[in-house]
């Protein structure tokens, strides 16, 4: 297909959400290039009403059953879809190219694996399936020959600097993270952590659970693994470097010592429209940056001393098998806790290490192995 005359028809499961909103300006941006075919939503049926007027042909997928009936009785009787159920459907459209899954947590497996038995191209937001089962992810889709494009910033980055390069000639990946809010704090500091300031993230407007995750740098982790599954890369050559201004999203050394970075303004937009466009180019709603305003960009080391979640994703992605979900699992249960009040911060970590330490191992699981180490690692915690 010629330059120009692509039009991708996408599915946006998690469109109320952070990354669902960014997507809707990128569409709001493109219309001759991007048709939003499906759009779903749990809890905020709100704006997933004003999403579905926005677009009046796409299918849609409420949380419960009670939630679609009052979307469909505002909509002239409109079709919802909800539940499980609902988003395994709306995954396999006939009117669908490409799904995008921007639903937090492990929610969004099933449907992921949806989209690509039915030979539809994945744009992932959801950096938990691919660590939980990014091994069955990425076989489901090479058999099916579906594309997997990347939305997470960093992943976004790294695909866009690898672009077309013999993936033997790199050397490391080298993953940017701006260190969180509690990048300069002492280990005394961390102990009083309130989930305000958790939640309070220095460059980037997101959701609440991946705000944790960048304040305890589990998300840094769980990006790692997401990035040995996506690109194929031993853990190994997967670096860290904490990046204060997140201009940088992330970059590849190569053999020869020559490395490329991705840079851009700190708007999730830009993964999102090159991971619905690729492999075209265009101008989208995402602000130029302007370096000499910004002066500098920083980098340094980062202490894994007082964050112990880059070492336990590393442990967990060496060692494969269940024990990415058990880490990924126990870190959701973790953060939920830590929320509601139930543990505090330097909990989330310990938690998961405990987990990871007593939930029994399998090397070489199937799907329904790495669901059952997944609920094991939460019943475990709830149970102590
Ligand atoms: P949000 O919490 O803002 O949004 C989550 C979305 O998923 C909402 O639409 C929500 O619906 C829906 N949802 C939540 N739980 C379920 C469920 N069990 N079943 C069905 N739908 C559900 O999250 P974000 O947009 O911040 O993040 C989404 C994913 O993208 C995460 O995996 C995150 O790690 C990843 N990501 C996010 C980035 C960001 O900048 N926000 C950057 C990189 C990756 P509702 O709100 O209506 O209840
Ligand atoms: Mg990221």
């Amino acid at each position: 297909m010629s330059i120009g005359m692509m039009k991708r028809r996408v599915v946006v499961l998690g469109a109320t959400g952070s990354i669902g909103g960014s997507t809707m300006r990128v569409a709001r941006a493109l219309p001759e290039k991007i048709e939003i075919v499906g759009l779903s939503g749990r809890q905020n049926k709100a704006l997933l009403l004003d999403l579905a007027r926005e677009f009046p042909s796409a299918a849609l997928c409420a949380g419960e059953e009670l939630s679609a009936a009052w979307l469909s009785s505002r909509l002239g009787g409109r079709p919802v879809r909800h539940g499980d159920q609902g988003l395994l459907n709306l995954a396999a459209i006939s009117e669908a190219d490409l799904v995008l899954v921007a639903i937090v947590g492990t929610a969004g497996l099933k449907p992921a694996l949806r989209a690509l038995e039915c030979g539809k191209d994945l744009a992932v937001a959801s950096k938990e399936i691919l660590v939980m089962a990014g091994e069955e992810v990425m076989a489901v889709a090479s058999r099916t020959g579906s594309r997997i494009l990347p939305v997470d910033s960093e992943h976004n980055a790294i695909f866009q600097c690898l672009e077309g390069r013999d993936p033997s000639t790199v050397k490391r990946l080298i993953l940017t993270c701006s260190g969180g809010p509690f990048r300069n704090s002492s280990e005394a500091d961390l102990l009083n952590v309130t989930p305000e300031q958790a939640l309070r993230h220095p460059t980037w407007a997101m959701g609440r659970k991946i705000s944790i995750d960048s304040a305890t740098l589990f998300n840094k982790g769980l990006e790692m693994i997401e990035a040995k599954w996506l690109f194929g890369i031993p853990m190994e050559k997967i670096d860290v470097v904490i990046h204060p201004q997140s201009i940088i999203h992330s970059m590849v050394e190569f053999i020869d010592g020559s490395i490329m970075a991705q840079m851009s303004s700190t708007d999730m937009a830009l993964p999102v429209q090159f991971a619905l466009t690729y492999p075209e180019r265009h101008e989208g709603p995402c602000v130029p940056l302007d370096l000499a305003a910004l002066g500098r960009l920083d980098f340094q080391a980062p202490r894994t001393d007082l964050f112990p979640a880059l070492d336990l994703a590393r442990r967990a992605g060496s060692a494969g098998g269940t024990l990415p979900a058990v880490l990924n699992a126990a870190n959701e249960a973790a953060v939920e806790d830590f929320l509601n009040g139930r543990c505090s911060f330097p909990q989330i970590w310990e938690n998961v290490a405990r987990a990871m330490d007593q939930v029994p191992f399998v090397e070489h699981p199937s799907l329904e192995q790495l669901i059952e180490a997944d609920l094991a690692a939460r019943t475990y915690l709830k149970r102590r």
